[in-house]
């Protein structure tokens, strides 16, 4: 049986219809393409028994990444990533009738929702963040600021991590589900041509007041709960990493053997096919940690794993697309070319964890790795 990219235990048996994809041009930004997973069923498809209170299929949510990675830019896949496998997962947190309905707007990709978790401060020290929320006259108040935040020019509605009390104690830290529409909310798009398709800006909340049924789950869960659906995003993520490099690295092949040098081609100089191999190689490698690993940070929420799965796609997704970037040579230059596709592609080493800091959680966990990969039969 031929091994693919998703595992053989992914499997549903519920039909996986890509064709309302294939009617968008490659050029569909986020929000575009968001409306078109969501008109296809592919949003709800993407959850356990369709539900997302019931948590990702992370293979399921794989395969539509795949899918969405094959036909559309980086930014246009980010802008859906962070969507279903945090934004929607968080979202579903909320019990009121407000956070129900714009679920259900989300889920059929009528609306979309912005993941707020990232402040003016550095977003590599999320306890830092300065966002707060205040409960007024019974109402709440918010107010802060929030850069490089995905969706942001095209979400409805914001789901906003604010602190309610000051210091940097885990239980500090509370979600809000913020209109876009309400007064105190500027929004503005980063200065950024490589992610625009990703409608990632900057927002920001002056004094604005809500109902106090805008708090998504209970006061002081902000942090284990986002805790919990970012092992998903990491493990999405390396699951996008390996379709990424996979279909990176096939046209990245096609260009080689048409490219002419000398009497036969690039692809017959020995030093760029062993470069090329050892890009399949690293390839291999984090869809193998991905199978190995998926099932425990999917179900056993093992953030271990989520960070060495984190650390290695950063890795290998930075490497593979280096090398065929460069093995484009000047045509990698042209606009939309491999090279704008590696720049994109670096964010897997930055966005949500930058690799250092999923290797100290890795490191702090290190002896726990270890005695797993001690060979059961010489334990003592
Ligand atoms: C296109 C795009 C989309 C994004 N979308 C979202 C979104 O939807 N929601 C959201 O909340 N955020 C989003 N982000 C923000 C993203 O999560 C942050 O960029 C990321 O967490 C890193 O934070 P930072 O940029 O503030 O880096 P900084 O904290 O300024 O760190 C910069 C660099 O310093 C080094 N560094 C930092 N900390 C350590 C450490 N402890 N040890 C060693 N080295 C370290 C690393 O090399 C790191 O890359 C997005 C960013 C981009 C670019």
């Amino acid at each position: 049986m031929p091994e693919t990219a998703f595992p053989a235990h992914a499997p549903d048996g519920q039909a996986f219809e890509v064709g309302a994809l294939d009617a968008l041009p490659v050029t569909a930004d986020g929000q575009e393409v968001w409306a078109a997973l969501g008109s296809a069923g592919l949003i709800a498809h993407c959850y356990r028994d369709g539900a997302v209170a019931a948590g990702v299929d992370p293979w399921r949510l794989g395969r539509v990444l795949a899918a969405v990675d094959a036909r559309f830019s980086i930014a246009a896949t980010l802008s859906a990533s962070v969507q279903l496998a945090t934004a929607l997962p968080v979202l579903a947190a909320g019990t009121g009738p407000k956070a129900e309905r714009a679920l259900a707007r989300a889920v059929t990709g009528e609306a979309v929702i912005a993941l707020a978790a990232t402040d003016v401060t550095a977003g590599t020290d999320l306890t830092a963040l300065r966002t707060e929320v205040r409960t007024t006259d019974g109402r709440l108040e918010v107010h802060g600021r929030k850069t490089w935040i995905s969706n942001t020019t095209t979400a409805q509605q914001f789901l906003v991590l604010a602190r309610h009390r000051a210091g940097r104690h885990f239980t500090h830290f509370t979600w809000v589900l913020v209109p876009a529409d309400v007064p105190g909310v500027t929004v503005r798009p980063a200065d950024s041509a490589l992610f625009a398709r990703s409608g990632v800006g900057h927002v920001e909340f002056d004094h604005v007041l809500l109902e106090r049924d805008h708090i998504l789950g209970r006061t002081g869960m902000g942090l284990p709960g986002f805790a919990r659906h970012i092992g998903t995003e990491r493990l999405a993520g390396a699951l996008w990493g390996v379709a990424l490099c996979r279909r990176v690295l096939d046209s990245t092949h096609r260009h080689l053997v048409g490219r002419q040098h000398g009497d036969g081609t690039l692809w017959d100089l020995d030093s760029v096919r062993q470069r090329f191999a050892a890009c399949l190689v690293r390839t291999r490698e984090l869809h193998a940690l991905a199978r190995q690993l998926g099932e425990a940070v999917a179900y056993g929420r093992d953030a271990t794993a989520a960070a060495t799965l984190k650390a290695a796609a950063g890795d290998t997704v930075g490497h593979v697309l280096g090398e065929c970037a460069h093995l484009w040579g000047a045509a990698g230059f042209a606009s939309g070319g491999m090279q704008e596709i590696r720049a994109q592609a670096a964010l897997f080493g930055i966005g949500g964890g930058a690799t250092e800091v999923v290797l100290s959680t890795v490191a702090d966990n290190a002896e726990a790795v270890l005695a797993a990969l001690e060979p059961p039969d010489t334990a003592v």
